[in-house]
């Protein structure tokens, strides 16, 4: 029995990074915007560790005084972000987080925005493997992906699909609010 999972070629940072194992995706730069829910395992790791626009890459916190971070979060009930609510969706920029208000097609469940003062690392979501039969084991609430923490043991035994941070320093904005500030 091995002690953890790995790729035969295995290559640096790109497939392994804060002790778990991450899956490869095929890199195709430059395809626009891509916003909520469609963001590539690699580029969703830069950007939330790194704070850069899911949608542009940018720094979110760039034009912003404050040097806060707009993140908008999938939330189902509508409900305001709470300080340390984790999250696998990076920031987005005040122009990326208008056309997605604007223009995007509106995400089933609906989304909060909420601007943040800083992040923590918390974790990935992943597959976990059975040490013992290195099958898949069953995810969350009969999903296929677990949330792992990175002080998690299941964590040498995952493969991570989306870094997972906690917010702090929370601030509720209404998306009202930002088409027309954005737009002024
Ligand atoms: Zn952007």
């Amino acid at each position: 029995m091995g002690t953890e999972i790995g790729y035969a070629d295995e290559y640096g940072l790109a497939d392994r990074w804060s002790g778990a194992l991450w899956i490869r995706v095929p890199v195709r730069p430059g395809t626009g915007a891509p916003l909520l829910g469609r963001v590539h395992a690699l580029r969703q790791r830069q950007a939330i560790n790194q704070l850069l626009c899911g949608g542009c890459g940018q720094p979110t916190a760039g034009g912003r005084p404050d040097q806060r971070h707009l993140f908008l979060v999938a939330s189902a009930t509508r409900q305001a972000v709470v300080e340390g609510e984790k999250t696998t969706t990076p920031p987005v920029c005040d122009g990326c987080a208008l056309e997605t208000v604007l223009e995007g097609p509106p995400p089933r469940t609906g989304y909060v925005a909420a601007l943040v003062e800083h992040t923590s690392a918390r974790g990935v979501v992943g597959i976990v493997y059975s040490p013992d039969t290195l099958e898949p084991l069953p995810g969350d609430n009969g999903h296929k992906f677990s949330f792992v923490a990175y002080d998690d043991p299941r964590l040498r035994w995952t493969l991570a699909c989306r870094e997972v941070v906690s917010m702090h320093g929370c601030t509720a904005v209404d998306l009202t609010d930002l088409i027309g500030h954005t737009a002024a």
